[in-house]
């Protein structure tokens, strides 16, 4: 009995531990294309960038923890092939490896600009080393221009305002996260920014990266031009699936999974940022990119591969995720996907700390807060049951109600 993990990050070490911890006496081996010990991603973009960060504490377990569990952990070494039918994976060094089964775990890379606007000084954040990067960067006071408003722009941006530094957001939408949140939730992030000294530039696309040896400018597309120093790319990701096309996967925006991580193969399985898990309650396919997702799934298929005989476990139903920007915690629960109304049921977004719903066709089906964990959390139930909104808001909701 064997299984073979190829990514060690949060979803492939919740396969390995979870097939242990599930009784699973098999060989477990972990493989992982990054030479770091495993290590969380969510304070790349967080603490790690400041100038006392102790990589130690980013780690996902321990160095002692694989040997302690018999769990076989090969670090810079990268997949480049699976053979499906004999389920066997060719890496990079030219050797392979076989196992009974198979869990693909590999997650997702930024997305990058053209090869020729990647000027010394434009940077994304994925990696421990590409953290490293920009840290060692920020210690320079540069004047920084962050592409794209999302999560992890956002998240940077608020350290080095924090720092004192000159910061610029560059967003293509009329304000960072309007297509998510709504406009009344954008407006009040964008305060945090503002009142941060971080400078918005919205509705406009960068043209251009110019710089003789370095990043100099970056040029918008209504014709202005930005002096800067660093530039940091929030342009989203993709799924590092590439190496797997000819396997005979579906490939479609990730890997093609049913509810409890299974592909089309027998034997192999997905799970993670990388996976597009079947939502047995909509019947759609959605690929998840958030920290709990990645933990559940790795945690379902464990169990699925270690007690074949036990019903088959799903990940949650209820997707969660948080982010930290300027102090503040931002959680979310569900999804705010086609929503048609937000209701504020707690709070102001002035204070700010506030909870908004989000319907669609009368039910709900998320919930955000701001620096109100215990206000938020609490709807979790209500969303995976889809109850009907009305029954959910205060007199404050209704008054608010979009
Ligand atoms: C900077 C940053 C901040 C984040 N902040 C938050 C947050 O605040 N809240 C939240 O909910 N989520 C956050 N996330 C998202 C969260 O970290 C991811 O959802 C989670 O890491 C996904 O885990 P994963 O194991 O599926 O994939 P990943 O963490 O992407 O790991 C995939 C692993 O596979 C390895 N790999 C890739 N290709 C190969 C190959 N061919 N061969 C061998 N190994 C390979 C990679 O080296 C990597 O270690 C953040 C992500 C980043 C990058």
């Amino acid at each position: 009995m064997s299984v073979l993990v190829i990514g060690g990050s949060v979803a492939g070490i919740a396969v390995a531990d979870g097939l242990r911890s599930q009784g699973y006496q098999g060989a477990v081996t972990v493989v992982d294309a990054d030479p770091s010990l495993p290590y969380d991603k969510p304070p790349l973009s967080k603490h790690a960038l400041k100038e006392d960060w102790d990589p130690i504490k980013g780690l996902l377990r321990p160095e002692e923890h694989y040997a302690a569990k018999d769990i076989e952990l090969v670090t810079g070494r990268t997949a480049v092939a699976l053979d499906a039918v004999r389920r066997t994976v060719r890496f990079d060094d030219g050797s392979e490896r076989q196992a009974d089964h198979v869990v693909l775990a590999t997650g997702v890379r930024a997305r990058l600009l053209p090869e020729e606007l990647m000027l010394p000084g434009v940077h994304a954040i994925r990696t421990a080393a590409d953290s490293a990067a920009v840290r060692a960067a920020l210690a320079d006071r540069p004047r920084l221009v962050v592409i794209g408003g999302g999560f992890i722009g956002a998240e940077a941006a608020s350290v080095a305002a924090g720092m004192g530094l000159e910061v610029t957001i560059v967003e293509a939408l009329p304000l960072p996260f309007q297509h998510l949140f709504g406009a009344d939730v954008a407006e009040a992030m964008a305060g945090w920014h503002r009142a941060a000294g971080v400078r918005l530039e919205c509705g406009v696309m960068v043209a251009g990266i110019e710089g003789a040896e370095r990043v100099e400018r970056v040029r918008l597309t209504d014709g202005r031009v930005l002096e800067v120093d660093l530039v940091l790319l929030g342009l989203g990701a993709v799924p590092a699936v590439d190496w797997l096309d000819g396997s005979g996967l579906d490939l479609d925006n990730g890997i093609t999974c049913d509810e409890d991580g299974r592909t089309g193969l027998p034997g192999i399985w997905a799970a993670g940022d990388a996976a597009t898990w079947r939502n047995p309650v909509t019947g759609d396919h959605v690929r998840v990119e958030h920290w709990t997702t990645a933990k559940e799934q790795g945690a379902a298929v464990a169990h699925n591969i270690a007690r074949p005989d036990e019903p088959a476990r799903g990940a949650g139903p209820v997707p969660y995720f948080w982010s930290d920007q300027h102090g503040l915690r931002v959680q979310f629960l569900g999804t705010s996907a086609g929503h048609d109304a937000t209701h504020l049921v707690h709070g102001s977004f002035d204070e700010p700390e506030f909870v908004v719903l989000y319907a669609r066709e009368g039910r709900i089906i998320g919930a955000l807060g701001v620096a109100a964990a215990r206000h938020v959390m609490k709807y979790r139930t209500a969303i995976s049951a889809g109850e009907r909104i009305e029954g959910l808001l205060d007199p404050v909701g209704e008054a608010a109600g979009a």
